[in-house]
């Protein structure tokens, strides 16, 4: 059984590996799976491959082989997560209200902004998490299924399995997300599987989510949220921009960065943080009005996702093998931008059409305090 533990150390997780291939086995089941992009580059590490290269395509190839009907990435759902989280701090920053803006994306902040802080959750987007947004229009999208619609997300995250069993993320009691398994969840499956991970030949994800912008995969690694973001807000949006915008305090293992970057008169001040200890020091100074910011990334996990609770564990120099690996993926995709994404365009146009809000985000009451 799994030993896993949360970030905060609070809580003992739970293995669900076993009722994943119950659901496998299910004929009236259709099972669907979305994948988080830290966990392309760190599940290799199981078989002693530590380069922290994109394994995507042999995921999706061992996960068809163990009976997964449909096969998506979370990328997707970032995508979605950095059109609307820019639209909401676009509309904040032209009212000048409930700023800075923190992120949503991890809920194990957001479990710590309702214990300790609930003065801010005004302050935090209402965006839902990328596995959310994307777990709500994947049960929108089979609605119609003849069969019992199954949505399991596979993340590097332990605090993910709470997020899943919040009250928000519930129609009628049921969850938009039935199940989360972690990376090592997937690593046992695999081998109990028999299948050979490293002779799998890689395949591509279904559609019609196949092909996210590489905005969407770098949220697995610090700062990746914000430089999406900053790619989508930036008025100057050339190639020169982006490799700019690289190497201006957004990437990086360091616990705590900042950047500015001019739009229109403005400047807007950035600070990407991750590690909660980081996040109380940098809410204190803001508190006492010693750092001003307008955008602030917030991620548990030292180094962000790539560093999850549900990885295999890896040290600094590993995780930053791990963020090289997402950024190199990022390189190669030919769509950088989320808005130029033709699968989310034709989401909008299509399932989102009046539902925007109902299925892509959520508001924080500090509800989810006692779970
Ligand atoms: Fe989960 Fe850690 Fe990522 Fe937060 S930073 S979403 S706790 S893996």
């Amino acid at each position: 059984q799994c030993a896993a533990v949360c970030p905060t150390g609070a809580i003992v997780v739970k293995n669900d590996t076993a009722s994943i291939w119950k659901e496998l086995g299910d004929p009236q089941a259709k099972v669907v799976v979305q994948i988080a992009p830290a966990v392309r580059v760190a599940i290799d590490e199981a078989l002693g491959q530590k380069n922290g290269k994109n394994v995507m395509g042999k995921i999706v190839a061992v996960l068809r082989r163990m009976g997964f009907n449909e096969i998506f990435d979370t990328s997707t759902g970032a995508d979605l997560t950095v059109l609307e989280e820019t639209n909401e701090f676009l509309k904040r920053l032209e009212k000048n209200e409930r700023l800075p803006l923190f992120t949503s994306c991890c809920p194990a902040w957001i479990k710590y902004a309702e214990n300790k802080h609930p003065d801010l959750l005004q302050n935090i987007s209402t965006c839902r998490s990328p596995m959310e947004m994307f777990g709500a229009v994947l049960k929108e999208h089979y609605k119609h299924s003849n069969k019992r619609v199954v949505v399991v997300a596979i993340m590097p995250c332990t605090a993910k399995k709470a997020e899943a069993a919040r009250d928000e993320f519930k129609v009628e009691g049921t969850p938009y997300v039935d199940y989360v398994l972690t990376t090592q969840e997937l690593i046992q499956m695999v081998r109990e599987s028999g299948l050979v991970f490293d002779e799998m030949e890689p395949e591509a994800v279904d559609m019609p989510f196949g092909a996210p912008s590489g905005a969407g995969v770098i949220f697995g690694v610090t700062g990746g949220v914000t430089e999406a973001v900053i790619r989508r807000v930036a008025d100057d949006k050339s190639i020169n921009m982006l490799r700019t915008l690289a190497f201006k305090g957004v990437r990086g293992m360091e616990g705590v960065k900042e950047t500015s970057i001019p739009f229109g008169e403005q400047t807007l001040h950035i600070a990407v943080v991750s590690g909660l200890a980081n996040a109380e020091v940098l809410i204190q100074q803001i508190k006492s009005g010693e750092k001003h910011y307008d955008l602030i990334e917030v991620m548990a996990c030292p180094g962000g996702c790539i560093g999850g609770a549900g990885q295999p564990f890896a040290d600094r120099e590993q995780k930053a093998k791990r963020g090289q690996g997402l950024y190199e993926t990022d390189r190669m995709s030919s769509i950088k931008r989320a808005e130029e994404n033709p699968v989310i365009l034709s989401l909008y146009q299509g399932l989102l059409k009046g539902k925007v809000h109902e299925l892509l985000h959520v508001e924080y009451k500090g509800k989810g305090q006692k779970s």
